[in-house]
């Protein structure tokens, strides 16, 4: 018989953080943003825990240098070639750009030959242990855990984050194995998942449902798909949600894959009787099982498959340096709204409500 929850399933926009007296912050310079890690199968990581999505458009050495440079995490995409992120390694240590919160991807197509892409990049040079991220769009199919236990009898001491999955009942089946779990299906701004079958999670509920699992055994979560506002990374960790992962908000700035394109539209004002020509700056942003990627990473679509992912031009953003500074001015506030010293304490010190309507839009299409 098919099984009907009784309760209403929430998103980002459905809840707001409500401000309370707190720790009686004076500023937000005095919140400290970095947080330590402690994963579940032993390893330590410092730092904001802001992660990029491992696609193609934003998982690219460029997007991943600013993250690592300014403290956060960063994950590199599985299309580029071995030799491509060894040397990469190399130009960061060059740099004094830490890698230790740099996560290599594979896929879970063929394990064996997804764990040796990750054995033979060691073996041109990489030092230390790195950190893998497992990633499927449905890590919920059986050749994804035969992958990561593969991945982690070969690298016992990496810290390894799989995903993705949209309920808790799989969390302590992974947690064996991985130490960080990417929660999310559907979720994501050029997902067609949802619209394609039906399926996906909420990321609100399906945050308090795993990270109450997760952490009950020392695991962790990352909310990965649907930041569309700053505020969305705040309730995250609000909610308790010890990482997010991020694409579409880092995929107008200059350091996303692909040109800045140009379109030319005729203003509805007029001025002396004619109208003016706007010029406006877009960047292409593209869904990992869109019909492009499957084209450029795949060989063309498979005819048993159809398309979850869009193609779209979104507005150009700028720097990732500026986009960084507004996500870490804009967690500070939320913690001096909310009385939390710092990061870890977010989910303590938070008093969620559930709203009707968030966002005051009114003067949204007049900005300048
Ligand atoms: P965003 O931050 O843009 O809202 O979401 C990024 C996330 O969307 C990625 O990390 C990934 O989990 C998900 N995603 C990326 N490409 C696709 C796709 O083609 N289809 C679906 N269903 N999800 C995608």
């Amino acid at each position: 018989m098919t099984h009907m929850l009784p309760e209403t399933y929430l998103d980002y926009s459905d809840i707001l953080i409500k401000p309370k007296m707190g720790n009686n912050l004076n500023s937000r310079k005095d919140v400290t943003l970095t947080r330590e890690f402690k994963f579940k199968h032993g390893q330590i990581r410092k730092g904001l825990g802001v992660f990029n999505a491992n696609m193609a458009t934003v998982g690219n050495f460029a997007i991943a240098k600013q993250l690592l440079k300014h403290g956060l995490f960063a994950t590199l995409h599985k299309h580029y070639t071995n030799q491509e992120i060894i040397n990469f390694y190399k130009q960061c240590q060059a740099e004094n750009i830490p890698t230790e919160n740099l996560f290599l991807t594979i896929g879970i197509k063929d394990g064996t030959a997804e764990v040796n892409k990750l054995k033979e990049i060691k073996s041109l040079g990489w030092k230390d242990e790195f950190n893998i991220c497992i990633d499927a769009p449905n890590f919920y199919i059986p050749k994804a855990l035969e992958t990561l236990k593969m991945a982690r009898a070969e690298f016992p001491n990496s810290v390894i984050m799989c995903g993705n999955i949209a309920s808790g009942d799989i969390c302590l089946k992974l947690l064996e194995y991985a130490d960080c779990l990417k929660v999310g299906i559907g979720s994501g701004s050029v997902c067609r998942t949802r619209a394609q079958t039906g399926c996906g999670t909420p990321m609100v509920s399906l945050i308090l449902e795993c990270a109450d699992i997760a952490h009950s055994v020392g695991g962790h979560i990352c909310a990965d798909g649907g930041i569309v506002e700053i505020g969305d990374i705040c309730k995250a960790f609000a909610l308790n949600s010890d990482f997010v992962m991020i694409g579409g908000m880092f995929a107008g700035s200059d350091e996303a894959e692909g040109e800045v394109v140009e379109r030319h539209y005729q203003s509805s004002e007029l001025e002396n009787g004619t109208c003016r020509i706007i010029t406006k700056k877009f960047k292409e942003y593209y869904g990992m099982s869109s019909t492009y990627a499957n084209n450029k990473f795949a060989g063309g679509m498979s005819n048993y498959k159809t398309s979850e992912g869009r193609e779209v031009l979104i507005p150009y953003t700028g720097s990732m340096e500026k986009i960084i500074q507004d996500i870490r001015g804009g967690i500070a506030s939320a913690c001096t709204y909310m009385g939390a010293s710092c990061v870890k304490y977010m989910s303590k010190c938070a008093t969620v409500i559930k709203v009707n309507h968030q966002l005051n839009t009114i003067f949204e299409r007049y900005e300048k």
